[in-house]
């Protein structure tokens, strides 16, 4: 079970959460750092590399005040609470230890790392004083992450197994979201809302019965319900069409998070803390549907087009442009081809200058900006006949620039301007559902 920043936001939410763990019993639970821990500590970080000690130690003195708050609150118990207390000065006093220090990544590493630290420690104190037989464990003695910054699942799994059994026959585990170390022994994470992602490995090492990633919102839902009114969740999700909404926009999960369940086919079930029995949406290896199942958008997408006459029958083209966007370790979303040339799309404009610059040398190049990418996913195997038809026609009266199919079995994409999003989305939702 991993519970996220919101579901451990306050006092009672924590107990909140540690109900439905309660209930559950013999489960593994992850945390994620208290909601808005994490931009803060990122935000304390960047006032130290900043050198604006001031701002730094302001931020980390109401910070703690919000962590000994919730400790008053959450724990009755005088010896707990004050347990708590002693934690939170700790990690407190340890945090103003980084400034006027030289700060690095590495030390940025090690501040963030204390938001899923004080979560799992508060709850974990909770926990006792509830009586639950529950144990602490420290994530980054079994998460660890390779070379590339990828898990490594091999040594997850061995030592995963192994900490579980040197503290064998507990009811409940208790592990930080997030948090790892890196090859060199370094504190380390999975990048932001890498709980969810901490929660699949975990899932997937120890063979789980199944993977509850509980949140705020009832499930994945067919469309985005801060644009288009009257959205409903969508209860199966095959695993491909979970990875496709999840990194084409729906914010509920990490993209690549269930790629480790997917592998060890284990359903991953979206729940929500707010509305325990709402059956969420699990996402396995279903079956095909015949349907269109939801509707995402991705935001801040800069499309660029290369033009070229030699692209006319040579071969190695495409290589060259691919070539330039893998320099710049700057990944490309979607590509549409026609005989003089190709358009492309990236989520990060970080080297786009340099890029446009290589690129020029192979022909005529635009980029327009501010756009967005509409992602319809479903059982759309060719053979299914209509669906693209319903998605183009859907969006008739809506300037598109790029289309995609035929990539996946799961996905049409579609590039248009960041003003047309939101009627973009509800004419899908009028025409598809
Ligand atoms: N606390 C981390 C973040 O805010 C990880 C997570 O919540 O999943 O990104
Ligand atoms: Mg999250």
């Amino acid at each position: 079970m991993k519970f996220g920043g919101t579901s451990v936001g306050s006092a009672q939410r924590m107990k909140n959460m540690v109900a439905l763990v309660a209930a559950e019993g013999n489960v593994l639970v992850v945390l994620s750092a208290m909601s808005g821990t994490t931009n803060s500590l990122i935000s304390i970080s960047q006032s130290i590399h900043d050198a604006e000690p001031g701002n730094a130690r302001k931020q980390i003195d109401d910070l703690e005040i919000k962590y000994k708050d919730t400790a008053a609150e959450l724990l009755s118990d005088t010896e707990l609470r004050d347990k708590a207390l002693t934690y939170i000065d700790e990690v407190f006093s340890s945090l103003r230890g980084y400034v006027d220090r030289p700060f690095s990544i590495k030390e940025e590493k090690e501040v963030v790392a204390f938001g899923e630290k004080l979560s799992t420690n508060l709850v974990s104190l909770y926990m006792r004083q509830i009586g639950l037989d529950a144990i602490l464990l420290d994530a980054t003695e079994f998460m660890r992450i390779d070379r590339n910054g990828e898990p490594d699942q091999n040594f997850i799994k061995e030592k995963t197994m192994e900490t579980l059994a040197a503290h064998p026959g507990h009811q409940i585990y208790l592990t930080q979201g997030f948090i790892c170390r890196n090859m060199d022994g370094e504190i380390d994470n999975l990048q932001r809302g890498g709980s969810d992602y901490t929660a699949s490995l975990l899932g997937a090492a120890t063979d789980a019965e199944e993977i509850q990633i509980w949140t705020d919102i009832d499930g994945m839902h067919n469309n985005d319900p801060r644009f288009v009114e009257g959205t409903t969740p969508v209860s199966e999700l095959h695993f491909e069409e979970a990875a496709e909404l999840a990194y084409f926009g729906a914010k509920i999960l990490h993209p690549t998070c269930v790629l480790p369940a997917k592998h060890a086919n284990i359903p991953v079930r979206l729940l929500n803390t707010m509305e325990p029995e709402a059956p969420g949406t699990t996402i396995y290896n279903a079956e095909p549907t015949h349907t269109i199942k939801a509707v995402a958008a991705k935001d801040n997408i800069t499309a660029i087009k290369i033009k070229s006459s030699h692209m006319l029958l040579a071969y190695g083209f495409l290589r060259k442009v691919f070539e330039i966007f893998e320099k710049y370790h700057t990944p490309i979303d979607m590509i549409t081809t026609s005989e003089v040339g190709v358009s492309v799309t990236i989520d990060n404009e970080r080297c786009l200058d340099s890029i446009v610059r290589e690129l020029s040398e192979l022909g005529d190049v635009t980029v327009d900006h501010d756009m967005v990418i509409v992602c319809v996913v479903g059982d759309l195997q060719w053979e299914n006949k209509g669906f693209e038809a319903t998605v183009v026609n859907a969006l008739k009266d809506v300037p598109v620039r790029m289309i995609s199919y035929g990539g996946s079995n799961y996905n049409i994409s579609l590039l248009i301007r960041k003003e047309d999003k939101i009627k973009a989305l509800k004419l899908l939702s009028e025409n598809i559902f």
